[in-house]
């Protein structure tokens, strides 16, 4: 596995404080190899999923471009959803930190469009938009292309599937031919090679080329989380399995400082490793976890390559990796000279899409697990200092603490049966029972294939009807104040809605499902049935959202039809009054 510096890939040094800033070790593999090619003026399609690094991949050649002292825009992101949009601009802010005067500006369907142009009169050096309201502000002239010398289509694919075809060949038409084309798609279907073909010039083909690898035999498991608790989850995991020796991955430098502190303020043995430590203190740190002083070594994939340790039993993923080939080096780490390891990973939302492709690269199994509650935590403590215990009690001589113990029962009312439950509470040290809902359910990732891939739900086979939801590991119904812990929705909450369209349009419902959650920015999974017809479609919505999600579908296509959306009677059919009008398309 070589590694490339981003001091290597020939950067501003606005650009090198910025990623040194964000605490990047060094250039993930997509990035290693789409950063010099778009450098070079390249166009390029560029195949990477989420979790790779690849909004870096193309935000760093992208700003590297732009001139600051230039208001006008010069870069167009083109990506599928609202979600998607403001996670990408941020990102690439941060990558501008160090750069001044640059201004990046989300641009999506749902957000109040008068604001939008405001925000764009201001000056926009960077747009990132969703198709459909890029164009919208493109026909209005709020949005102008003629000094644009970077696009970028993000998801490409995910964009196809949303119905975004024409949106976005319209868009890239308008372009000034002096341009260059980027394009990141994680599969490559025959639409977007003719997108490519029409659209780029010569473009150079990136992905990281995987190698065979040999999985070890190490038994791993992985935990769906919210990015809060991750840090509680992963505590509880080491007092449930007490490793000996564990290695903790993060993704950044940054995060092994964060953790470290987290897990030392928990009064846990843990010391950190990454490339920003001397020589020095890399061998104290080493040094005190081969002689089991520090139990957990958090590091990062860069740093722990060094490490030589036998008796390491258990890896943790405190990030999912950004590349399928870290992992297996990661697991690695665990299970060696013929001892048995565990590997446990924490996923947070969409991570779970590049688990199961590690999954499938791997050729492995990644089994799901509820998180221990605290109750299983409080056995198992319980468990471990009953046994030192009965270990004291047959091996020390207690006669002098024999003596003090009686003297407080008879001085005070208590009996031998209080002392002992109070000095075992003692021992067990602080609980803390508030930090967490233990609903965060881990689903099987061969079952993710039910799934799209950013999320949303694609049958409604899943939940059920109205989104009643089942919890799999307990096999009875959540009650509904868990459902509400997870985010369900039950049925007397949610508003039914009718769309004009059905299944003699070639609709599926994952395509209304991705239009009403991709242009509402509603989540995939709290939509709950869609009944769909030959000519209409029933999709129902949590009631708290439904103006949200018809005033964003006012506008929409769905696979480039235009649709017609209101709100259903509550018997099921469409309103009694017949269809009223929202707009179309054209009068926009
Ligand atoms: P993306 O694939 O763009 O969704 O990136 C996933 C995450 O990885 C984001 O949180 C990025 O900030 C982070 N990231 C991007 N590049 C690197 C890198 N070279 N090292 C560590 N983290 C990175």
């Amino acid at each position: 596995m070589e590694t490339i510096r981003f001091e290597e890939l020939q950067l501003s040094d606005a650009v090198l404080r910025a990623v040194a800033d964000m605490g990047f070790e060094a250039a993930s593999p997509i990035q290693a190899q789409a950063i010099p090619a778009q450098l070079e003026g390249h166009d390029m399609i560029g195949q990477a999923q989420t979790g790779t690094g690849k909004t870096a991949a193309f935000g760093i050649p992208l700003l590297q471009k732009i001139d600051a002292e230039n208001r006008k825009l010069q870069a167009i992101v083109l990506l599928p959803t609202r979600e998607l949009a403001i996670q990408v601009a941020e990102e690439i802010r941060h990558l501008a930190k160090f750069m001044h005067g640059i201004r990046v500006l989300p641009v999506y369907g749902g957000q109040d469009i008068v604001r939008q142009i405001r925000a764009l009169k201001d000056g926009a050096q960077v747009v990132i938009g969703t198709p459909g309201r890029v164009m919208d502000h493109m026909r209005r002239k709020t949005i102008r292309t003629d000094q644009v010398h970077t696009v970028v289509l993000d998801e490409a694919d995910e964009m196809l599937n949303m119905g975004f075809l024409e949106d976005m060949e319209t868009i890239l038409s308008q372009l000034p031919q002096e341009r260059q084309t980027v394009m990141f798609s994680a599969t490559m279907p025959p639409a977007i090679a003719d997108i490519a073909k029409k659209f780029q010039n010569n473009p150079v083909m990136v992905r990281v080329v995987k190698k065979e690898l040999t999985v070890p035999e190490v038994t791993q498991y992985y935990y769906e989380v919210k990015p809060k608790n991750k840090v509680e989850v992963l505590c509880r995991l080491m007092d449930l399995y007490s490793p000996k020796l564990s290695v903790v991955f993060c993704n950044t430098k940054k995060g092994v400082d964060e953790l470290v502190q987290a897990l030392q303020g928990r009064g846990y043995f843990a010391e950190g490793l990454h490339g920003d430590l001397k020589q020095e203190q890399r061998d104290r740190v080493m040094n005190g976890f081969r002689n089991g002083r520090t139990e957990i070594l958090v590091a990062t994939d860069v740093a722990a390559r060094g490490i030589d340790v036998d008796d390491v039993e258990a890896v943790f993923n405190y990030d999912i990796p950004q590349d399928d080939e870290y992992y297996v080096h990661r697991i690695g780490r665990t299970g060696r000279a013929g001892r048995v390891g565990k590997a446990f990973s924490l996923v947070v939302g969409k991570e779970v899409y590049k688990l199961r492709e590690i999954q499938r690269y791997c050729k492995t199994k990644i089994i799901p697990q509820a998180i221990p509650s605290l109750d299983d935590i409080t056995d198992i403590k319980v468990e471990k200092t009953l046994d030192q215990v009965r270990e004291l009690l047959e091996t020390a001589d207690l006669s002098a603490m024999i003596n003090v113990v009686e003297q407080k029962l008879i001085e005070e009312d208590y009996t031998a049966l209080d002392l002992a439950a109070a000095l075992l509470k003692m021992n067990m040290g602080e609980d803390n029972e508030d930090i967490i809902d233990n609903f965060e359910i881990a689903r099987s990732l061969d079952e993710l294939d039910r799934f799209g891939r950013n999320g949303r739900r694609y049958g409604r086979e899943e939940y059920g009807r109205n989104g009643y939801g089942r919890d799999s590991r307990r096999g009875r119904r959540r009650s509904s104040a868990e459902d509400a812990a997870v985010g369900y929705v039950t049925g007397e909450d949610m508003a039914r809605l009718f769309v004009n369209i059905g299944k003699n349009q070639g609709i599926t419902p994952g395509d209304i499902l991705g239009a009403v959650a991709g242009e509402s920015g509603i989540p995939g999974r709290v939509v709950g049935s869609i009944d769909m017809y030959d000519s209409y479609t029933f999709v129902d919505v949590p009631r708290k959202y439904s103006d949200q999600v018809l005033n964003a579908m006012e506008h929409a296509k769905i696979k480039g039809k235009n649709v017609r959306i209101e709100r259903a009677n509550e018997n099921g059919g469409r309103s009694g009054h017949g269809f009223v009008r929202r707009g179309s398309r054209k009068n926009r």
